[in-house]
């Protein structure tokens, strides 16, 4: 569907203005995108009311195309409608401040109130303490425990005979003994939300008087997200909730359902199993994964800012000409580089999301300093006429570059069939109307 959307963008490039039924279009693209994302269908028809009533009509900016400037308005509108950036934590006048954990069983809140004490700690040097008041799934307390071992923090729990509403009530006792200044109390979930659950958290708010009680939901349920998120915040007022598990390829639709439905911020996001896998919750970042597009506009604007046009032309008459030389490749590799690194340029690409894997593969940014580091150890005279690189040359370059002879080696023929290549290109595209071309 992204790349229907793309198509749509190319189809409308280059006009001067967009029409009424470009946007038509445009918006018919955008809406079954959000629909796929698991948008909540009452929030899709408003918010394409919106965008439209936006893009009609806009002046085209110079520097991007008119599907662009479109794509623009309706990232901008997501990102306004999830709200501003809000991963700040309440911090009670008197200590400690409590922090009460809710959601359905297997949403993530245990692991999620182990990755915020250790946000807690981390980024804001805080002294949490972990209280397992979920009795009824079994383990649940060893899990926890298990969580608080790893963090070297304490635990507070009574084991599975004791109501968690004592639980909490002895837990704040205890961290005010131990001036504990946070306490994070991982409640008990169910399959669905049902009237005893509801019961015992709200007599265990009555009793500790959180100042923050966070629902934690699995981005991976999209609709019923939504549901679950209003039966919550209806009988608890939640102050703030947690997407968990992003990391697997749901578009997080829910997200945008969620913050407009209940009009609770969403605060963070759970990126995986491990303990700092907790991020700040970053509208722009989800208006794009929703979109299913990448971050293809800071990718367009990256891109624009970092390659010199001028630069960009000579070094394009230059391969025309064939004395592109390696100085001019250099400075290529330069360009592509001050555009930042490269596994977060490939991440904006679009469809990139949908390659598995993506963030365990680390693209090598060492193979370009090495290439860098042997083309700076040849002379100015070697760089115009690498055919002049004979082997004790070569052996002069590895050394001074710190790399090996069989690298130098590699690196001049690989330019060289890069030149071949340039020279049949600029050769076709000459004669190619002459002698019917490719071949
Ligand atoms: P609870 O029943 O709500 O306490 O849920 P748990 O904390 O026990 O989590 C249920 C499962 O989801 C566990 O296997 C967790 O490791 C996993 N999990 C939690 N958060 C994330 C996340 O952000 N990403 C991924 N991939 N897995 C998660
Ligand atoms: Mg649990």
């Amino acid at each position: 569907l992204a790349d229907r959307l793309q198509n749509t963008i190319q189809k409308i490039r280059g006009k001067g203005k967009i029409g009424e039924a470009d946007v038509k279009e445009m918006m018919r693209d955008v809406r079954l995108a959000l629909l796929e994302a698991d948008v909540n269908f009452k929030v899709v028809k408003e918010f394409v009311k919106k965008v439209s009533e936006r893009a009609v009509g806009q002046e085209v900016m110079k520097s991007l195309t008119p599907g662009q400037q479109v794509i623009k308005v309706v990232k901008e509108e997501l990102t306004e409608l999830m709200g501003g950036e809000q991963s700040k934590i309440a911090v009670a006048n008197r200590p400690p401040t409590v922090i009460m954990m809710v959601g359905l069983q297997g949403a993530g809140k245990t692991t999620t109130t182990g990755k915020l004490a250790n946000l807690l700690r981390k980024k804001y040097n805080r002294n949490p303490m972990l209280v397992a008041a979920d009795i009824y799934r079994p383990a649940a307390i060893k899990q926890l425990e298990t969580l608080g071992k790893q963090l070297s923090m304490p635990v507070f729990s009574l084991g599975d005979q004791v109501s968690p509403v004592e639980i909490a009530k002895q837990a704040i006792a205890k961290a005010k003994e131990d001036h504990h200044d946070y306490v994070l109390i991982d409640t008990a979930g169910r399959l669905h939300v049902d009237e005893a659950l509801m019961d015992e958290l709200t007599q265990i708010k009555e009793l500790t008087k959180p100042d923050e009680i966070f629902l934690v939901v699995d981005a991976m349920t999209g609709q019923d997200a939504v549901n679950v998120a209003s039966s919550f915040n209806d009988l608890l007022g939640l102050t703030g909730v947690v997407l968990t598990k992003l990391d697997g390829d749901t578009r997080g639709g829910a997200a945008l359902s969620i913050r407009s439905v209940t009009n609770t911020p969403i605060k963070f996001v759970g990126l995986g199993e491990k303990l700092d896998a907790l991020e700040a919750f970053h509208p722009e970042r989800m208006a794009s994964r929703i979109l299913g597009m990448g971050d293809v506009l800071t990718l367009i604007e990256k891109a624009q800012a970092n390659v010199d046009e001028e630069k960009a032309k000579e070094l394009e008459k230059k391969m025309r000409s064939a004395s592109f030389t390696l100085d001019d490749f250099l400075e290529q590799l330069g360009q592509v580089r001050n555009m930042g690194p490269l596994d977060d340029l490939l991440k904006m690409m679009p469809g990139a999301g949908k390659i598995k894997g993506l963030d365990k593969m680390k693209i090598d940014e060492k193979q370009i300093t090495h290439v860098e580091a042997i083309i700076q150890s040849m002379t100015k005279a070697e760089k115009e006429h690498p055919e002049t690189i004979n082997s004790s040359r070569r052996k002069r370059i590895a050394k001074g570059s710190g790399r090996t002879v069989p690298e130098v080696n590699r690196l001049l023929k690989q330019f060289d069939e890069m030149k071949k290549m340039m020279k049949q290109m600029t050769g076709m595209q000459q004669k190619g109307k002459k002698k019917g071309g490719f071949k």
